[in-house]
């Protein structure tokens, strides 16, 4: 059963950063509430105040502004799922927020409440980490961009200031010769593994001349996997599709996968293989099918 809170109003990020500043631990943000008055509900946690940060205006906006898409932290995912900005310029991260969870969770959980409870089986952390995301938090004092690969700490741990909000999410527009693809497997309520790829291409879409893999669900916190990316890099991308495999070996043994209800470790590094490979050939699909609208051909 719920025990009594006291739910606190603020309209701005300054005042609610206050609120979390004055009342401690006692305190937190109340997003979507789907996590955490799941958890309050069954009693592994409490606190005396929930600060409701709904009513704060813009945090729930998608705009695109110097190269980069910002997400305001507010967004559910249902918004995010359908939204036309993202459809068009970042479709795979649409396709991955229409993914997340059910439609209930869908409806009002927000991205800022997924990326700040920092739950291990989660989608959008381990996307935006291969698209080089930055986070931004705010408190009373002043603002900071947190490059992803610093956010995450560890499962339920993120590098959040106890009096800090995160305010929204800056994602680098990926380059025009580009294929990002995110790929997940699971049987039970949350995702087993998660598995995001942006490859890049370079002008005659021979070669890939960047590749970007995290792996997310398998173990504390998302992942990048830098040892498989410098298997594709600077390959041309028949020699590169052959490296796949391998890179997804590599991929699976360097996610630091750990045995728990979702299956054993060597279960979850054979699904990151199979998942990299995956995600390999459909990136390179997409940029030739955006190759032949733009009406070139590429290989
Ligand atoms: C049944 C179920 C299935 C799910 N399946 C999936 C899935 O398939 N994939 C997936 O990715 N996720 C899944 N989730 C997780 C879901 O995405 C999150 O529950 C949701 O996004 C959390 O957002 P919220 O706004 O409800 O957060 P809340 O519950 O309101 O808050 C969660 C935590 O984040 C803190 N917080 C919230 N917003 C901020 C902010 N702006 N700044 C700082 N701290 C903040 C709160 O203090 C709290 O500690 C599932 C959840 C459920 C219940």
């Amino acid at each position: 059963m719920l025990k009594r809170f006291r739910l606190e109003e603020p309209e701005t990020v300054k005042e609610t950063s206050e609120l979390l500043a004055r009342y401690g631990e006692s305190a937190r943000i109340y997003a979507g509430g789907t996590e955490l008055l799941l958890a309050m509900k069954e009693g592994l946690i409490h606190y005396e105040r929930l600060v409701n940060i709904k009513k704060i205006p813009i945090l729930d906006e998608v705009r695109v502004n110097d190269g980069a898409i910002h997400i305001g932290a507010l967004s559910t995912h249902r918004r995010l799922a359908g939204s036309q900005l993202l459809r068009e310029r970042l479709p795979a991260f649409a396709q991955m927020e229409e993914n997340v969870a059910n439609i209930r969770v869908r409806e009002v959980g927000t991205i800022g409440g997924n990326l700040s409870f920092a739950e291990p089986h989660a989608d959008p952390g381990t996307l935006l980490l291969a698209l080089g995301a930055k986070l931004v938090a705010e408190k009373a004092t002043g603002k900071r961009e947190i490059p992803i690969e610093r956010f995450f700490v560890g499962a339920y741990e993120t590098c959040l200031e106890q009096d800090e909000v995160l305010t929204g999410i800056g994602v680098p527009v990926p380059p025009a010769r580009s294929g990002v693809v995110y790929l997940k497997f699971g049987y039970l309520e949350r995702p087993s593994v998660g598995l995001g790829l942006l490859l890049a291409f370079d002008n005659d879409g021979k070669s890939i001349a960047d590749a970007r893999v995290a792996v997310g669900c398998v173990g504390p916190a998302p992942k990048r996997i830098e040892e498989a990316e410098a298997l594709l890099k600077g390959k041309s991308v028949r020699d590169a599709s052959q490296a796949a495999g391998k890179a997804g070996e590599i991929a699976g043994r360097a996610s630091e996968a750990i045995s728990d209800l979702h299956g054993s470790q060597e279960y979850k590094e054979h699904i990151v293989q199979v998942l990299l490979s995956r995600a390999f050939q459909q990136a390179s699909e997409q940029h030739a099918s955006a190759g032949k609208g733009r009406g070139g051909s590429h290989g």
